[in-house]
């Protein structure tokens, strides 16, 4: 419940969720998607989108904002590529915008050459038709937020029941502080960088120790630490957000990060108590009249 509530309070904050519900295997996620339905408003858009099997028709359009909003015309990333693997894939959350599907894409067949990493394991994207998750996010509801687990994809496929069960891998020692030796290793550096310096992602979000291994580790050229924003959680996997791509003009955009690596006072933050405890907040689940007035129809077309 306590993660569930610190969730919401990130929606309502316009962030991500650093829940550790990410690992959920496919039983436990059944049990809090169906706690969740039991408290629910009948127009709550988590149920009404939570619901949705297939993606909307349309052209691809990301509509409104990362922790509120909606996705028309997503794809499908396949369960296999080349270099990638979908991860529980009975949540049925590897839809994305287009662009989004092609750069995990792209970066899955760049990586073992570029980072040493030999291919990504794809946590969830979004649903069908984007709109708020009944577990585990705040965002990812415009089909621009991936999350990648911190676990080298293995030389061999896994099974169906392989992937809703095996557990991601923790990089975070326990009182949080550092990355665990036992666990980190230089081709994770080389990959939040690697994924970092696309053009086309916008903010990377890590556990706060996992920042600060970076700030320590990266040499001269600290260009792509900017973009790696420290966040409670994602210390089994990290979170991808995209800009809003070109075009999109129902995309509502962030602030760019802030100039700079990142790397001083403002990560020091995140190691005080008051970082610790963050506060909670107002947890109103998102009504379908709280989204973007297309969305409404978006869910609703058959
Ligand atoms: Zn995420």
């Amino acid at each position: 419940m306590r993660v569930l509530f610190f969730c919401a309070y990130v929606a309502l904050i316009g962030a991500v969720c650093g829940s550790s519900q990410a690992q959920d295997t496919a039983a436990e996620e059944a049990t809090h998607r169906s706690g969740v339905l039991a408290h629910l408003a009948p127009d709550a858009a988590q149920r009404l989108f939570g619901a949705e099997a297939t993606p909307a028709p349309g052209p691809p359009e990301a509509i409104g904002a990362y922790e509120r909003g909606c996705l028309e015309g997503a794809v499908e990333l396949p369960a296999d590529g080349p270099n990638w693997q979908v991860m529980r894939p009975s949540r049925n959350r590897a839809w994305g915008h287009p662009v989004l599907i092609a750069l995990l894409e792209h970066l899955a067949r760049k990586l073992p050459a570029e980072a040493g990493w030999p291919g990504l394991l794809v946590g969830d994207i979004a649903q069908p038709r984007g709109g708020p998750m009944l577990t585990g996010h705040g965002s990812h509801q415009i089909g621009l937020d991936a999350d990648i687990w911190f676990t080298p994809m293995p030389n061999r496929r896994l099974t169906p029941a392989e992937r809703d069960e095996m557990p991601a891998t923790n990089v975070v020692v326990a009182d949080g502080n550092e990355v665990d030796e036992a666990t980190w290793t230089p081709q994770h550096r080389r990959l939040l960088q690697a994924v970092a310096r696309e053009p086309a992602v916008e903010r990377i979000f890590v556990n706060p120790a996992i920042k600060r291994a970076l700030c320590r580790e990266a040499g001269p050229d600290r260009a792509w630490l900017g973009k790696i924003r420290p966040w409670w959680g994602h210390n089994y996997h990290f979170h991808m957000r995209l800009s809003c791509p070109s075009g999109q003009v129902e995309c509502r955009p962030q602030a760019p990060p802030p100039p700079g690596d990142g790397c001083g006072k403002e990560l020091d933050w995140w190691f005080t108590p008051e970082a610790r405890h963050p506060p909670p907040g107002p947890t109103r689940p998102l009504l379908i009249g709280d989204l973007p007035r297309v969305c409404a129809r978006l869910v609703a077309a058959p």
